[in-house]
């Protein structure tokens, strides 16, 4: 065996996405000890710049130390009691996860239910909170990466609003490639991932909690059932002045990295973020119906960065070898379709870093040597 020596790749399929190089540089400096007084300041600032990229002024906004799905492990362990009803929009695979987070906590999951490639529908929303006065939680995904659709976060933190319910948005794929404005749109409980649209490695789940929502934990009745996850234990970790307390060893040189990927996110400037992953979107579509491919999402709902491309019957049966051949032989990754739409699509991504001319044209020019 020899040192692991991987060729880079063009990572174009649902994340991870490739990586800024000043942010792998940044994780290849020294170690240093996770209550050194210089990690403290660096954890102070991650806190800060995550505020930004959330545009909130939540106090507890902090990266959990683990990937994306632990960050929504953290909002449903930590806001759900056993018995609570919690209403979950599923238009895709996600959703179907937040339903499978609700009833490990012991809460019971009333399912509205939308086609995969649609939006999650706010009237139906409205009507189930009609139908369900108890609900406590209204939880949704705002960029649902399986299909490639977005939901209007707004409007569906009104309707719990106006029904007196927390929200629990997912926002994994959406953070810094589309509008996020927690505050905004009143969100009380969120979670993303580092490795979609802020160019970093998996491995890190940045969170935003509300106000009201750590009112609603003190609240509780019976104790967070995972230890790891429990905000009020982790906290000591990540707040207060000064001293901190252990609660587990944080991935420092990972923080590293979050934090120089929220830099640029910084100097950047999310409005620029955003018209950047909408500008390569455009081209890649232009791209793509030249090609004679359209796309699986009606225009208002499409996330550039996450594009379902709708799979001609004819190429149905090689749609795998296709996807096969463009990393063999193009060092370039794509996405098959998940679940109901295995088969019918791929999923090509153009998340942070991956936005930009170069991937389009890669793309486009290996799909049309291989097509
Ligand atoms: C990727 C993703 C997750 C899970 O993140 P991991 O880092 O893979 O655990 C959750 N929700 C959405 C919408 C995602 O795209």
């Amino acid at each position: 065996m020899n040192s692991f020596n991987p060729n880079f790749k063009t990572l174009m399929g649902p994340g991870p996405s490739n990586i800024d190089p000043r942010v792998l540089q940044a994780m290849s400096r020294p170690i240093i000890g996770h209550l050194d007084p210089q990690f403290i300041d660096l954890m102070d600032e991650i806190k800060a710049l995550l505020r930004y990229a959330y545009q909130t002024e939540n106090a507890l906004t902090f990266p959990v130390s683990a990937p994306g799905s632990a960050g929504m492990e953290t909002c449903f362990a930590n806001l759900v009691e056993p018995g609570d009803k919690v209403l979950v929009c599923v238009n895709g695979v996600f959703g179907g996860r937040m339903k499978e987070n609700v009833i490990r906590c012991g809460g019971e999951a009333v399912i509205v239910e939308d086609a995969w490639g649609t939006p999650v529908s706010p009237d139906k929303v409205e009507d189930a909170l009609k139908a369900n006065p108890d609900v406590k939680i209204l939880a949704f995904v705002h960029a649902e990466t399986s299909t490639g659709v977005c939901s209007d976060g707004e409007a569906l933190a009104k309707l719990a609003q106006e029904h007196d319910c927390l929200t629990i948005m997912d926002c994994v794929t959406s953070l810094a490639g589309v509008p996020v404005m927690i505050d905004d749109w009143g969100i009380d409980a969120a979670y993303s991932g580092s490795q979609k649209c802020l160019s970093c490695p998996p491995g890190l789940s940045p969170v935003t909690f509300s106000e009201r929502a750590i009112e609603h934990i003190r609240k509780r009745n019976t104790p967070i059932q995972s230890w790891f996850l429990d905000l009020s234990l982790v906290m000591d970790y990540w707040s207060g002045d000064g001293a901190r307390s252990y609660h587990h060893t944080a991935p420092i040189n990972a923080m590293y990295a979050l934090h120089e990927s929220l830099l640029l996110v910084r100097e950047e400037g999310l409005e620029a973020a955003w018209a950047r992953h909408k500008q390569h979107h455009a081209a890649l579509k232009a791209g793509l119906e030249k090609l004679g491919l359209s796309l699986l999402v009606e225009e208002p709902y499409r996330l550039p960065q996450m594009n379902s491309v709708l799979i001609p019957d004819a190429l149905k049966p090689r749609e795998a070898d296709i996807r096969k051949t463009l990393l063999a032989e193009y060092n370039l990754e794509i996405g098959a379709g998940l679940g109901a739409l295995a088969g019918k699509i791929w999923r090509i991504g153009l998340m942070g870093f991956g936005a930009s001319e170069e991937n389009v044209r890669t793309c486009l020019n290996a799909l049309e040597e291989v097509l």
